[in-house]
């Protein structure tokens, strides 16, 4: 006959009776230690089995299970209440998430001066809390029960969990990022420092990667800052290879690096630039070119600007300098051509020194800003009247 009672302790390597173990107050082997004497082990068993203690035990056990079918424990109401708060907690959490989310999406503010729910500075979080709780019944509820005081001790609305939202919502975004790196697998690092307001020095990390997201396209990926406790290049570089490490990018498959050519970073680059030349001797180093841009600079008063996607207005703006220096433009450029040893460098200004003027953002290409979108075709028409006004 099976025993549905018998158990085996793996740790011990001895044997239980499991319903005298939960019901009996006696102490024996079987619920104490475990039965580990093999020798007459049938014998005892069958004793057990058969002893008044052993079958009520076994009635009592055979009873709750019963109850716990049909639900009759106070365990059972005890489980349903749990549940439902469970179902509740979670609820709001994905809530706040949510809401975390949009704030941070528009690069708004959490926090406001206080902490405290209706009243009229405590930051946005808070607010679109309040909002929220206007129109959506589980919000309304919580904000009940912290009201009440029965959220238990706990609200979840305040700057700790905002805190680990934020993280958390930060790793699933680093770890997506991570993907891409990888699937790109090959990838150059851009990197600055500058120093904070309590002049630790806060190093800026950005991957460049030919992206296979949708249609391959090159991205440039923020990886946060690092602060950095020594300026030395020794320091700030083990800080770059740590950090790649912690994230799973191999340092094996950078292809480039380049920073910020600032003169009072020189020194500092050039100490990151050996190590990790040294640890990774494809990791070249890539100037942007200072050298050319300071060319246009000596031409033209003003610099090429940047546009903005979202306004228009910034792109008439970029045009401007080649709208109104022209010439000057192409003067920088037939420099760049003759001073040039880089025969494609040189055939590039020399064609786009004949196309100036067409195309203002030709140049803007040839000064080291490759991927940012100057081209003056793209500006809808009636932009494009202002602009040549
Ligand atoms: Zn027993």
């Amino acid at each position: 006959m099976a025993r549905s009672w018998l158990i085996y302790s793996m740790k011990n390597n001895s044997l239980f009776c499991f319903c005298c173990k939960l019901f009996s107050k006696r102490n024996i082997h079987l619920t104490i230690s475990g039965m580990a004497n093999w020798k007459h082990a049938s014998t005892h068993l069958t004793s057990h089995e058969n002893s008044p203690e052993h079958l009520n035990c076994m009635k009592a056990w055979k009873e709750l299970a019963v109850r716990l079918r049909s639900g009759q424990t106070i365990d059972k109401q005890e489980e349903a209440l749990l549940e439902a708060e469970r179902v509740r907690w979670r609820a709001v959490l994905t809530r706040l998430t949510a809401i975390v989310q949009s704030l941070a999406v528009r690069n708004l503010a959490l926090r406001g001066h206080t902490e405290t729910l209706f009243t009229p500075s405590n930051g946005n979080f808070l607010k679109e809390v309040e909002l929220m709780a206007k129109f959506d019944p589980i919000m309304k509820d919580h904000l009940n029960r912290v009201k009440r005081g029965t959220a238990s001790h706990n609200s979840y609305l305040g700057h700790h969990v905002q805190n680990e939202l934020i993280d958390l919502l930060s790793s699933k975004i680093i770890s997506d990022i991570v993907d891409d790196i990888k699937q790109a697998k090959f990838f150059s690092i851009i990197l600055d420092c500058t120093p904070d307001i309590s002049h630790i020095e806060q190093l800026s990390v950005v991957i460049r990667v030919v992206s296979l997201m949708e249609k391959p396209h090159i991205r440039e990926h923020f990886m946060g800052f690092l602060k950095a406790e020594e300026s030395t290049g020794q320091h700030l570089a083990s800080m770059i290879l740590t950090r790649l490490e912690e994230l799973g990018i191999p340092f094996d498959d950078c292809r480039g690096q380049s920073y910020d050519n600032r003169a009072n970073m020189k020194g500092k680059n050039k100490g990151v630039q050996a190590r990790l030349l040294e640890k990774n001797p494809r990791a070249l180093f890539v100037p942007s070119s200072s050298q050319r841009w300071s060319i246009l600079k000596n031409h033209v008063s003003i610099t090429l600007k940047m546009w903005a996607e979202t306004r228009w207005e910034s792109k008439v703006k970029s045009v401007e300098p080649t709208r109104y220096h022209g010439a000057a433009v192409r003067e920088a450029l037939i420099e760049v051509r003759d001073n040039t040893k880089d025969p494609a460098i040189k055939a590039e200004a020399q064609s786009l020194s004949e196309e100036v003027g067409l195309y203002a953002s030709a140049s803007a290409r040839l000064f080291g800003l490759q991927e940012v979108r100057y081209i003056f075709m793209e500006i809808p028409e009636p932009f494009k009247h202002t602009a040549l006004a």
